[in-house]
């Protein structure tokens, strides 16, 4: 069998996967996702994107498809159909289909939800991270709700096509005061000209990363000294390293910011060695 996703209660074919025309998520984007990355067939930091997912879901009040317990058996469900090894597993939630009225549904729906899978080269990514990638700055432009992981993402597709048009991999929004709030689909850290990392507070409008989570918990008896406050793009590009995290980016090395080289030009000591601890530790769970 190809490529599988679960859509509302049902595996389907992935190429006749589809949504009714009235489903609010793709009216209005009135709903959440979630991305886990996938090691050996293992959901990666599965209790921190299943809290992320209840607390996004809860305020906006939409009501969660299934208990946790069914969700993680469908999640391994579309896994195992997809024959996934590594890879990423997309799930959407979103308010569910009722006549097109801004206000949510009265009497409530029952919540859509999607599920997509999709294998990684994991060597592909290695060697990618090995060079280390370009980021460009964007002005930031997004609602002030940038916690909640909403499906409703056209800053960042906006903010992504501008990367890639520069050639670059990540766009890293800038605030009014020239502070670097997070990437379009990463969460942004340097290690500052003093070697201190350095990575936006929670308490930001930025997403709480689920990988950075993980990366502040590794480098907890690291010796590295983390400062969770925000940095300027003018330290960014003098920093000694700067690199991304997320569960697509797991953790790559920044080497270029706005065509500036930073540091040496070359993926630094600190993103290789969390890189290296994350996987390697994803991994062995796995195993
Ligand atoms: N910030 C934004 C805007 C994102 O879209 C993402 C991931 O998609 C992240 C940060 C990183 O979050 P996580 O590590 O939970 O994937």
């Amino acid at each position: 069998m190809g490529r599988v996703a679960y859509v509302n209660g049902r595996f389907v074919r992935h190429a006749d996967a589809a949504v009714h025309i009235e489903d609010r998520g793709y009216q209005f984007a009135d709903g959440v996702y979630e991305v886990w990355a996938v090691f050996g067939g293992r959901l990666a930091d599965s209790p921190g994107h299943f809290a992320r997912l209840k607390r996004s879901l809860g305020e906006l009040r939409i009501s969660a498809p299934m208990t946790d317990a069914a969700l993680t058996i469908v999640l391994n469900e579309t896994l195992r159909r997809n024959r996934i090894s590594d890879g990423m597993i997309y799930l959407q939630v979103n308010r569910g289909v009722a006549p097109r009225d801004h206000p949510f549904p009265n009497p409530e729906v029952s919540p859509s939800i999607v599920i997509t899978a999709k294998a990684i080269d994991l060597a592909a990514s290695e060697a990618r991270a090995a060079k280390g990638v370009g980021v460009v700055s964007v002005a930031e432009n997004r609602w002030g709700r940038c916690d909640i992981k909403t499906v409703g993402l056209l800053p960042n597709v906006l903010a992504k096509q501008t990367a890639r048009e520069a050639g670059a991999v990540e766009a890293w929004f800038v605030d009014d005061l020239g502070l670097v709030t997070e990437g379009a689909s990463s969460n942004a850290w340097i290690v500052d000209a003093d070697g201190v990392l350095r990575t936006r507070d929670i308490q930001a409008n930025i997403l709480r990363g689920v990988t950075r989570n993980s990366v502040i918990r590794l480098m907890a008896d690291s010796g590295i000294t983390l400062d969770e406050r925000a940095f300027t793009l003018e330290e960014a590009k003098s920093a000694r390293e700067a690199f991304i995290t997320g569960a697509g980016s797991l953790i790559l090395p920044v080497v270029r910011i706005d065509g500036a080289i930073v540091g040496d030009g070359v993926p630094g000591p600190v993103a290789k060695r969390l890189r290296a601890l994350y996987i390697g530790e994803a991994s062995v769970r796995a195993a």
